[in-house]
């Protein structure tokens, strides 16, 4: 499967034209082109002869928007293979912490820029990348990719956050680890520096057995642990009934709060979420690998939840690509439909990242970078699945 990102380059009007054109979802145009001016779409629609601007004629296959890896790490792309994900989480957790540290700052930027490539190369180019560490704000600045990079923040402490400006297609937001290694009051603080800006705020939920353990009885190995590297949680309002009540109890759930993972979830969860409209970043390929589990896509859907992709990092899955968790949720969820896949891929990942006036659908005053994927396919019925399917 050929995917060729296509990112405006010029000021003037351009043309690009294919066999189909999916300006969203739901819609599927025959001859289609997209018109590009000054970085911006001014015309999606039919191709016509004597449309202003230099025609790109990508012959068959379909002109889409790019995808949304609305869940990564890029810092962690340098340890892509080298972590065992069957021995459980919190071996993983421990092998991870110590593979970054003897990885380095140079190796892990190595694998920062390979991760960019594997990103653009698989048709990605709006993504929600975790910053633990700061060390990719130049490159990613520099990159074609535009997205959202979360500073992300875990422990007691809660530090001075200067909200610094990434240069190139990318806004600064926060994010809190996870509601099992951060306290109430550090995730608080974080949630109240993004509500006054109107930005984006992300969190782990719901992602483990040892996080559920440890949030509903204050005990077990993560407890263990998290007293092993001297936090202490003595504060931290736990037990409680579950990871998705904590954060709503803690006022934290919205509709800028990205939860990601949420495997972890009962009915009342899934209609607390539905409730405060807070979308969901499922990342189904880490997920089976590493916890050999996945979130309740079906219910969730029924819920009418924004649920929305995203690969985690490449520590806990083989790839960053989109395309490969379309495939892989069309395997693994029933019933769901292509239409669905395509829009947890493009417009709700754009959406949950705060995104949703610049990417995920092609027209007119949205952003004039976009994908073309080389399909077989012919028929209308047969397109939005062809783009997964090899
Ligand atoms: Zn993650």
């Amino acid at each position: 499967m050929t995917i060729t990102p296509i990112i405006p380059q010029s000021q003037g009007p351009v043309i690009h034209r294919a066999g189909w054109l999916a300006m969203d979802a739901d819609t599927l145009i025959e001859n289609g082109c997209v018109q590009v001016q000054k970085g911006r779409i001014i015309h999606a629609g039919v191709f016509r002869p004597g449309l202003e601007g230099i025609i790109h004629d990508h012959g068959p296959g379909v002109l889409m928007p790019p995808l949304v890896n609305a869940h990564t790490h890029l810092e962690l792309s340098a340890l892509k293979g080298r972590l065992t994900l069957d021995k459980g989480f919190e071996v993983w957790v421990k092998d991870l912490l110590s593979l970054r540290e003897k990885t380095g700052r140079d190796g892990l930027l190595e694998g920062f820029n390979q991760g960019i490539r594997e990103l653009t190369d698989s048709g990605t180019l709006v993504v929600g990348d975790i910053s633990a560490m700061g060390i990719g704000d130049t490159i990613l600045g520099e990159s074609v990719l535009s997205g959202i990079v979360f500073r992300e923040y875990l422990g007691n402490i809660i530090p001075e956050i200067p909200m610094d400006e990434i240069n190139g297609g990318f806004v600064v937001a926060l994010a809190g680890h996870a509601p099992h290694t951060s306290s109430p009051e550090l995730l608080k603080s974080l949630k109240n520096r993004c509500r006054k800006r109107g930005l984006p705020f992300s969190i782990h939920l719901g992602e483990s057995r040892e996080e559920m353990e440890f949030i509903t009885t204050g005990k077990g190995s993560w407890a263990d642990f998290l007293t092993y590297r001297g936090i202490d949680f003595s504060s931290w309002g736990i037990p409680c009934q579950s990871p998705v009540k904590h954060l709503a109890q803690l006022g934290l759930l919205d509709e800028k709060t990205l939860c990601v993972h949420v495997i972890h979830a009962d009915d009342d969860d899934i209609h607390l979420l539905s409730q405060t409209k807070s979308p969901v970043c499922l990342c189904p390929r880490s997920n089976h690998l590493l916890h050999n589990t996945l979130a309740s896509v079906e219910k969730m859907q029924a819920n009418g939840l924004l649920l929305c992709l995203g690969t985690d990092s490449l520590a806990s899955t083989p790839s960053l690509s989109i395309r490969d968790e379309m495939k892989f949720i069309a395997h693994h969820v029933s019933g769901i439909e292509p239409k669905d896949i395509f829009r947890m891929a493009t417009e709700n990942g754009a959406r949950a990242l705060g995104l949703g006036e610049t990417f995920g659908r092609l027209e007119p005053g949205m952003s004039g970078a976009l994908i073309h994927v080389r399909i077989q396919a012919n028929h209308k019925q047969d397109i939005l699945e062809s783009i997964y399917h090899d």
